[in-house]
């Protein structure tokens, strides 16, 4: 009976979601998909690596620091979503993110378990960000999201990451823990189209450029995501496209990202 009224409420909230993305994104061709099938195809299987609490709280703090001055440049730049975040970790261990209403972002333990590198780790979050800027979470999912993960375990006594006001602290204040605790109830599953996940892998790729971080580094996390989604191993099955077609999309991004040194997209 609960099993129900999630998925129905998860329903609700992908048909209140506005589909659409902000901007014009670089429609793929046939040979990069290609390219990316094979090379998923060949990847040994994805392996969780044995971390403590601490790390991957650590890990969380990190990689964000290194991404949120210019994440929220570009937020200001594109004046569209909301640009003041707060962040949880979840001890959920299943390979996934999530975002919910008011700026809300959840990372999953499992992230930083299957993720080789702080970049890998970065990406994912610049993703979750992205949907907050191109304000993909509409107001009206609130009500719905709310409730969606109820029982949402947080990583760590209060499992705030941090509430980071201010683009540079990284410290973990008491109020982000408090925060911290009203996340993990308010998000929920919210879908995202196709083509706003695209495009929070796009803004995800600007955001890792503009931080001088390395997007060929980070790239290997979505590899490692499409082969774990063939194994059926991926809880962002669920909620993200997590296959060869997400690499080449990266790609794609990464070549016009590279060739506008950061720039973002025409507008639709
Ligand atoms: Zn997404």
């Amino acid at each position: 009976m609960f099993h129900r009224k999630v998925l129905a409420l998860s329903s609700l909230a992908a048909l209140g979601a506005c589909s659409g993305a902000v901007h014009q994104l670089p429609t793929l061709d046939q040979s990069q998909l290609s390219l990316a099938q094979t090379e998923v195809a060949a990847e040994t299987s994805p392996q969780r690596h044995a971390v403590s609490d601490d790390e991957v709280l650590a890990i969380l703090k990190s990689a964000l620091g290194r991404i949120r001055p210019s994440a929220g440049q570009l937020c200001r730049e594109m004046a569209v979503g909301t640009c003041d975040w707060r962040f949880v970790a979840l001890k959920d261990r299943s390979l996934n993110a999530s975002v919910g209403p008011d700026g809300a972002i959840a990372v999953n333990r499992g992230i930083v378990e299957y993720a080789d590198n702080e970049d890998q780790v970065a990406m994912v979050i610049a993703h979750e960000i992205g949907h907050q800027i191109a304000n993909h979470v509409v107001t009206g999912q609130r009500n719905r999201a709310v409730g969606a993960l109820i029982g949402a375990v947080l990583l760590g006594a209060a499992g705030a990451v941090a509430s980071y006001r201010s683009p540079y602290a990284a410290e973990v204040t008491s109020t982000a823990m408090q925060a911290g605790g009203d996340i993990g109830g308010a998000i929920g599953r919210i879908s995202f189209s196709k083509e706003q996940e695209r495009e929070a892998d796009y803004l995800a790729a600007v955001i890792l450029y503009r931080s001088g971080l390395d997007l060929d580094k980070a790239r290997g996390f979505l590899v490692i995501m499409a082969r774990a989604s063939g194994r059926k191993e991926s809880g962002m099955l669920d909620t993200h496209p997590a296959g060869p077609e997400r690499v080449a999309a990266w790609d794609k991004a990464v070549e016009e990202v590279r060739a506008s040194n950061g720039a973002l997209p025409k507008r639709k």
